[in-house]
């Protein structure tokens, strides 16, 4: 009972929310062919690949499904996500919450995870040098857990998953192919924040990300039987 306990803290840790259980198995966070969340955190360890580690209070390494269809690729962890250890717990993280919600799934159902997984001073932009250290993590967890669409979020997560420079404007909203996996660049809720008027695209954006998830034949959008 104690082994299974720890098993579920452990987990949890790494944001692991959901586990697929059958009698007389192992407790398995969902077996998938790629590497495990476990593995990857494992393998992350107390990261000192860059500079960041100096300042940092906790890695945030990612929350939610192992196994969701959808993906949230965020910046980087700001203030309240570094103390919490978890991406998307402050005013932004609230705003993504409902931006979740208004496509009917909550926010454990998905899969969350920023391009750095430790805070940049102030919050600053991340550096070449910090993010080539930490991307390989984020691709990782892609791997593992497979979504169907990756919705990165703001400029810096759309150019930096799709190598570009072109300005988040004119990438919103089209989906683009990001190792096999559907990409839809959106803004950022902190860039909505500051500019409400911006949300209507967010919500054509989320609109267009439910109606592919239900061509691609996600659970989410199957009736319950
Ligand atoms: N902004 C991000 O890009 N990521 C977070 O986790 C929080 C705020």
């Amino acid at each position: 009972m104690d082994q299974i306990k720890r098993q579920f803290e452990f987990f949890s840790s790494l944001g692991v929310t959901h586990f697929n259980v059958r009698r007389g198995e192992q407790l398995q966070p969902h077996s998938r062919t790629g590497p495990t969340l476990e593995e990857i955190r494992t393998e992350l360890g107390d990261c000192r690949r860059c500079k960041l580690c100096s300042q940092r209070t906790n890695i945030v390494f990612g929350f939610g499904a192992p196994d969701a269809d959808l993906m949230f690729v965020g910046e980087a962890p700001g203030r309240d996500e570094d103390l919490q250890g978890i991406p998307f717990v402050g005013k932004a993280g609230q705003l993504l919450t409902r931006i979740i919600q208004a496509i009917g799934l909550q926010r454990d159902q998905v899969y969350i995870a920023n391009i750095l997984k430790c805070r940049p001073p102030r919050n600053r932009d991340p550096e070449p040098d910090e993010v080539e250290q930490c991307e390989k993590f984020l691709f990782s967890q892609i791997e593992s857990v497979q979504p169907k669409i990756i919705v990165a979020l703001g400029r810096y997560a759309a150019q930096t998953l799709l190598r570009s420079t072109t300005p988040i404007s004119r990438l919103r909203g089209e989906f683009s192919d990001f190792r096999g996996t559907l990409l839809l660049p959106t803004f950022h809720p902190s860039y909505l924040l500051r500019n409400p008027s911006a949300k209507r695209e967010v919500w054509e954006d989320m609109q267009a990300v439910r109606s592919r998830l239900r061509e691609l034949g996600s659970r989410y959008y199957q009736p319950r039987s």
